[in-house]
């Protein structure tokens, strides 16, 4: 605002009254519903805290005006505003949240809520100076149930920082350290640079004193050189893009002065070893003209190696898009360009602020906006979900947010191209169970850029990793807790150990429950303890009730399914039938097929068309053979006489068949790889894999044999594999 420097001075800020507020949210706030609500909210909290002054000496409403003019200046809705503006009066004066709902609705109610409980806790802290783990936890669960509290919080503690020279240093450097540790992560990691730069700067201002001022002496020492040769390469620069008739606007600035701080006392430069002092940023229309820009700024000068960055295509994950390059100019300094959109250039400075900025007419609703917000910013799920779990100490909460989220700077893709966050160091493992905890309980191997991996290898930015899981995993082991690195996947595989010891204790209690109710019908049937658990463990009675071990049996009476009556019909009529047939039948005890008037005659499967269960199916009653059983619709059978009717047993186990299969696809670098990756992913186990390419066409066909159960499992299959890039078609093959 022109008006600025004719606004009173605190500190070095301008004052602003409400009318300048007014004047800053009349311009995007247009409705009079909304406008009157800021404008009660003011008058409110100014009666409220009428005859109150702050330390710095000026009356108290001054503060939550500014908190709501930074929130105004990121153009956030009437609620939000209005709860600016009374964030402190539930606890500062003897309004109630009642009132608060009553005359303002539940959302500004809640944010005031949040707020006013923050700052309790904070207040019942025993030693101002300490940072108790505790109260962070709860900061953040606090913040996270709406992130309009993240906002007035984060505005609340900017102007904290900004009038912090009334207090003692203690307070100062208390309030600064807090501040970095706490504040500025949430404002990074919700791309909020606008606060997050002022809010380190003034942290340093505070926290290191001496390396702060040398820096700003610096700084200022080179202005006047870094001027001149600055406007001359900007002049060259808008030269080149009018002639190119590109449109753009071009602003610079410096580097803050904590990005400086770090490098010099963090990372060991000396400050002029850091190029990139000045920026400079050119904001042109769409992401083509992006492009365009940064193609005719490397024709001109001289590009830095490894200093290319797009992340127009990869975007930061919180939202961040723009072009960064570094070049030597034509006087020898070095610059960053940056090179982004309008609409890229809003999220940059303001980030998830500019996503949900108020926007005039449409309904505004805050459930949908947290929904929108965790969806982009995945982190922001983690967190809250993490918040959500209270068992857990309040230190072991602290190390995982920071650990896994705000140090989280390795990004890792799904096959489908989602970007997983992963700490420095994090494994497969990690990665597993970030997808999902289940993924992570049944990892037993992961392929990552296509080739196979153990759980322990540690990831890199860039990887794409997919995890090989199985049903029959063992699960979590104590190893897996030396493996994995983020604190959320050793939380979930301490509990999955601990729940399994759990369910071993309970599951030897449902295997005596289990065999007390079996044998007390088997003994009304006149059979012996022992002799009942000969016949239950008997492997085709544990197949037809698919069950693995006689235990398992047990264990499924125990939740009463079978029930002991079927188990002994099952024993009753195997015996029966057993007795006129033993003689005679000769069909192998695994045959799945019946065949009706095929008794005692010797079954077999096709080779030909390989049939599965599910198959229409025929006998075909060949010489020495016995009956082969065909597919209906294979050709090597058809029209034949010798044709029976065969049935697939209704009670088959949980065998597998081969089948012969082949896929076509466009032939590409590791296409096999691919298919059996996608095949071992459905646990499916592959045989003979032939692949035959066509040299003219590229086309590459894959003969393979699968093993499965039935034919919806097949057709899953060929979903699956007509799911890998390249792949066509495929079909069943019969020989
Ligand atoms: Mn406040």
């Amino acid at each position: 605002m022109g008006t600025e420097n004719k606004l009173p001075m605190n500190g070095g800020y301008p004052m602003h009254g409400f009318e300048d507020l007014k004047a800053l949210y009349f311009v995007y706030i247009k409705s009079e519903s909304g406008r009157k609500m800021v404008e009660d909210a003011y008058h409110l909290a100014a009666e409220k805290h009428a005859g109150v002054y702050r330390k710095s000496g000026e009356p108290y409403i001054q503060h939550p005006i500014e908190v709501a003019y930074i929130l105004a200046s990121l153009e956030a809705g009437p609620a939000t505003l209005a709860a600016g503006l009374l964030h402190d009066t539930v606890e500062d004066t003897d309004l109630t949240v009642e009132e608060i709902r009553s005359r303002f609705g539940d959302d500004v109610a809640l944010i005031v809520d949040s707020l006013t409980k923050i700052q309790r806790m904070k207040l019942s802290r025993r030693k101002e100076s300490d940072f108790e783990a505790e109260d962070h936890r709860k900061i953040f669960l606090g913040m996270a149930r709406d992130v309009r509290v993240i906002l007035v919080k984060l505005a609340d503690r900017l102007h904290n920082l900004r009038t912090l020279d009334s207090l003692t240093p203690e307070r100062q450097k208390a309030i600064a350290k807090e501040s970095l540790e706490v504040f500025t992560p949430i404002a990074h990691r919700l791309g909020i640079y606008t606060i997050q730069s002022e809010m380190e700067d003034l942290s340093l201002k505070y926290l290191e004193p001496e390396k702060y001022q040398s820096i700003l002496a610096l700084l200022n020492q080179r202005e006047a050189n870094r001027q001149e040769s600055l406007t001359s390469l900007k002049k060259r620069i808008a030269d080149i893009l009018f002639e190119h008739k590109i449109p753009f606007r071009m602003e610079s600035r410096v580097k803050s002065i904590y990005s400086i701080y770090r490098k010099m006392y963090q990372k060991g430069y000396t400050f002029d070893e850091i190029y990139d002092v000045l920026a400079i940023r050119i904001i042109t229309a769409t992401e083509m003209n992006c492009y365009e820009i940064l193609g005719i700024i490397h024709a001109t000068y001289k590009p830095i190696p490894g200093r290319f960055k797009d992340y127009i295509a990869m975007p930061k994950p919180n939202m961040y898009q723009s072009l960064h390059t570094s070049i030597v100019s034509g006087d020898g300094n070095i610059y960053e360009v940056q090179i982004r959109t309008e609409e890229m250039d809003k999220i940059a400075e303001t980030g998830i602020a500019a996503h949900w900025r108020y926007k005039e007419g449409e309904n505004y609703n805050p459930k949908e906006e947290q929904r929108d917000i965790e969806e982009k910013l995945h982190w922001f799920r983690d967190f809250v979900s993490m918040s959500g779990e209270q068992d857990g100490s309040a230190e072991d909460f602290m190390a995982a947010l920071s650990n896994d989220i705000f140090n989280a700077n390795v990004y890792v893709f799904t096959p489908l191209g989602k970007v997983i966050e992963l700490p420095t160091g994090a494994t497969t493992l990690d990665f597993a169970y970030k997808i999902h905890t289940k993924v992570g309980d049944q990892a037993v191997g992961a392929t990552v850029n296509g080739a196979l991996v153990p759980l322990n290898t540690v990831l890199k930015t860039g990887d794409v990793c997919e995890i090989k899981t199985s049903k029959s995993s063992p699960g979590p082991n104590l190893g897996w807790l030396e493996i994995a690195k983020t604190n959320s996947a050793k939380s979930h595989i301490k509990k999955a150990i601990s729940k399994r010891e759990a369910s071993l204790e309970s599951r030897e209690n449902l295997v005596k429950k289990g065999r007390e109710t079996c044998l007390a019908y088997f003994e009304k049937e006149g059979f012996g303890s022992g002799e009942m658990d000969r016949l239950l463990g008997e492997e085709k009675l544990l197949e037809n009730f698919h069950v693995e071990s006689r235990d398992a049996l047990y264990m499924a009476v125990a939740a009463k399914s079978p029930t002991p009556q079927a188990l002994l019909d099952y024993l009753n009529v195997k015996r029966e039938k057993r007795k006129p047939r033993l003689a005679k039948v000769q069909s192998s005890p695994s045959c799945p097929v019946e065949i009706s008037g095929g008794s005692g005659v010797m079954i077999s499967l096709a080779h030909c068309c390989t049939p599965i269960p599910g198959d229409h199916i025929v006998g075909f009653v060949s010489k020495g053979k016995g009956i082969v059983v065909h597919r209906a619709n294979c050709p090597n059978v058809k029209d034949s006489a010798r044709l029976l009717p065969a049935t697939w047993r209704s009670d088959l186990g949980v065998a597998t068949y081969p089948v012969d299969i082949e896929v076509y696809a466009n032939d590409r670098p590791n296409l096999l790889a691919d298919l059996l990756v996608t095949l071992s992913s459905k646990n499916i186990v592959c045989s003979d894999l032939k692949a035959h390419l066509i040299k003219e066409n590229m086309n590459c066909n894959v003969m393979m044999t699968v093993y499965v159960p039935d034919a919806l499992t097949l057709e899953g299959v060929f979903l699956a594999l007509k799911g890998v890039r390249g792949v066509y078609d495929g079909r069943r093959l019969i020989h």
